[in-house]
């Protein structure tokens, strides 16, 4: 369903992602590892196009843009391609004027041209599924970090897009609020739900991945199952790296 290839992107001529190939069934979670500065996010931030890669194809379902130095990829594509991902960042991204329920239908009814009764029964549906109800009419700033994540979780999916990212969702919180977060990706990846994760989480990396891939300098250097990857390491590079976690 999703297959990058040859992806590269280069930022003031020093390149960060040098070559990426990497095909995703539907349905599955792919977990990205690897040491800070090793193009993890910039690869995500590629995937829906926040930044343009300088090389390479990405295609996501039915929609394929061809990246060439220099050339602008058509708006039209773009649009299309962006549409079918959501993103969860680092920190929370919530508009801070607009409550948890809102934050929620804000992109159905602008993107999507959905009426605002229709976004509203989906906005409260998916702040169940986080379990958030009960802060439908709370604004951002009297929410804890672990439940902005949450309502951030629930925004990006309610266009229902084809491809879930996450760019380290857990690395900004306090310790105790970490695991309330990570229950919701792992049930959200029990429901068949096609997700790219960069995480530092590693048991939880094991626990949600059907697949790993280590990032190193801006090549996929290894990948495979938790199993395969975590415990049977066949390169040097992800033995050196995971011997430092510990
Ligand atoms: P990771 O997520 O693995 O820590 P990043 O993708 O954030 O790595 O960054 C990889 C490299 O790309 C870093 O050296 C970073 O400084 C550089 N980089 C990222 N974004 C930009 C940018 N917008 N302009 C210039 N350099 C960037």
């Amino acid at each position: 369903m999703i297959a990058i290839a040859k992806l590269r992107k280069t930022f003031d001529k020093l390149e960060i992602l040098k070559g990426i190939n990497l095909n995703i069934e539907e349905g599955q979670v792919v977990v990205i590892i690897g040491p800070s500065g090793s193009g993890k996010t910039t690869l995500l931030r590629c995937m829906n196009l926040l930044e343009y890669p300088s090389e390479g194809t990405l295609r996501i379902g039915t929609t394929q843009i061809d990246f060439h130095a220099g050339l602008k990829p058509k708006q039209m594509n773009v649009l299309a391609l962006r549409r079918q991902t959501g993103m969860v960042f680092q920190a929370n991204n919530l508009f801070p004027h607009m409550n948890a329920l809102e934050n929620v239908m804000e992109a159905q009814v602008t993107v999507q041209k959905k009426s605002k009764e229709a976004a509203s029964i989906r906005a409260l549906e998916l702040l169940k599924m986080v379990g958030l109800e009960e802060k439908a009419a709370t604004f951002p700033h009297q929410l804890s970090g672990g439940q902005q994540q949450r309502v951030g979780i629930a925004r990006a999916m309610a266009p229902q897009p084809k491809l879930l990212l996450f760019d380290e969702p857990t690395s900004a919180l306090d310790p105790e609020l970490v695991g309330e977060v990570l229950k919701v990706i792992k049930k959200l990846a029990t429901e068949g739900i096609t997700m790219v994760i960069v995480t530092h989480e590693m048991k939880f990396a094991s626990e949600v991945a059907d697949r790993i891939i280590f990032l190193d300098n801006g090549q996929i250097v290894e990948e495979g199952t938790p199993d395969q990857v975590f415990k049977h390491p066949t390169q040097e590079r992800t033995r050196l790296f995971l011997s430092h976690l510990h």
